[in-house]
């Protein structure tokens, strides 16, 4: 192919004992989906159908990653989560058939413009300023599940400077791994390298410079970021 420009490189995530990467496509973000974060947002925990958003691929930053404070926020938060790595794409996906497009397990961490978003929320506008911008979105090394299997419990944490700020269970998840596969499936067609973040427990936060922030899902594995100053903007 003759492109007039240099096409865009390929995002891709690391996939844990192997050489092999995962190539992203896709990064859904499942909105609410623990009680006890619906409540702190200000809302009422429902098995209302959950809701989605997207971050580009290019958001994904590899564990480890240093992420400068980004521009147009005073209020720049963690949210630790349970990311699945689609490895077998469909449509119309059963709940009971919707391990087998899993591919793997990873724990991201879906960083968030809190004051955008919530401006944007009430305004009755995207969400996408506080969502989707450079850098949002750090993810660990995947975990297979032929290794792995596909956990239904275990702890979900992160902590800032070594103080636990989230602490629960991917049990008490509103909507399981499963479902909102299924129901991602109904809507749009999944393939294989899609991404889902499926969602944060309660205890989401600010962050500021310097700060050194590891979370971790118990068996899945940890992510590990550092926060450095405002990026030098250029134009
Ligand atoms: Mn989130």
């Amino acid at each position: 192919m003759n492109y007039i420009i240099s096409p865009p490189s390929q995002v891709s995530v690391a996939i844990r004992d192997r050489d092999s990467r995962f190539p992203v496509r896709r990064v859904y973000c499942v909105g609410r989906n623990y009680e006890a974060h619906a409540r702190e947002m200000g809302k009422d925990p429902s098995r209302d159908p959950p809701f989605l958003f997207q971050k580009p691929s290019d958001a994904v930053v590899a564990d480890g990653g240093l992420i400068a404070y980004p521009p147009q926020t005073n209020n720049f938060h963690h949210e630790i989560e349970l990311v699945v790595a689609i490895g077998r794409g469909g449509s119309d996906i059963s709940v009971t058939e919707a391990n087998s497009h899993v591919l793997g397990y990873a724990v991201g961490i879906d960083l968030t413009r809190r004051d955008q978003q919530l401006a944007a929320r009430d305004a009755g506008r995207p969400w996408e300023w506080g969502k989707a911008f450079d850098r949002s979105a750090p993810c660990s090394a995947i975990v297979l599940a032929q290794a792995l299997g596909h956990p239904a419990q275990g702890r979900i944490w992160l902590a800032v400077n070594d103080t636990i700020r989230q602490d629960a269970d991917i049990s008490q998840l509103i909507w399981s791994v499963p479902e909102v596969i299924a129901f991602i499936s109904n809507s749009m067609a999944l393939e294989a390298g899609d991404l889902i973040f499926t969602g944060t427990p309660a205890g989401v936060g600010p962050l500021v410079p310097d700060d050194v922030v590891s979370g971790g899902i118990e068996g899945v594995g940890t992510v590990n970021i550092r926060i450095g100053p405002a990026a030098h903007r250029t134009t």
